[in-house]
């Protein structure tokens, strides 16, 4: 097994894994190289390595790219459920506009970390800057 480990963190780059699979795999908050482990840590905090295959991810930063993915995502295709669906019909306009802040910054919340999983893993398959190594 060491032996495994020190031969993927010393390839350049896993020839098997195409960007689309490193970016599903982060995604869905796997090893964008083997999928087989967490991406995670905690909360938007990657691991520096992949126990499994030994990829490193300790020096990916992904900066603002996940943030700005989910406010174009969150904004455009869940916000515009405000218009077909009227809380205020059926709940006080207060409770209507406090559920509505509830529910984004949930979505939000969620699709933040799956857009820092696919960043983590399109920052690792292209070796782009982002990399504090270079
Ligand atoms: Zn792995």
């Amino acid at each position: 097994m060491g032996s495994e480990i020190l031969s993927a963190t010393s390839s350049p780059r896993h020839v098997d894994v195409t960007l689309a699979l490193a970016m599903r795999r982060g995604f869905l908050g796997r090893c964008p190289s083997c999928g087989r482990t967490p991406l995670f840590q905690s909360y938007l905090k990657q691991v520096q390595f992949c126990p499994a295959c030994g990829a490193d991810f300790g020096s990916i930063r992904a900066d603002d790219a996940a943030p700005w993915l989910t406010l174009i995502v969150v904004g455009h295709l869940f916000l515009p459920l405000i218009f077909f669906v009227n809380l205020g019909a059926f709940l006080p306009f207060w409770l209507g506009v406090t559920s509505w802040a509830a529910f984004y910054c949930g979505v939000a919340l969620v699709f933040l970390l799956r857009a820092q999983g696919l960043f983590i893993g399109v920052l690792w398959i292209t070796h782009a800057p982002g990399s504090e190594s270079g």
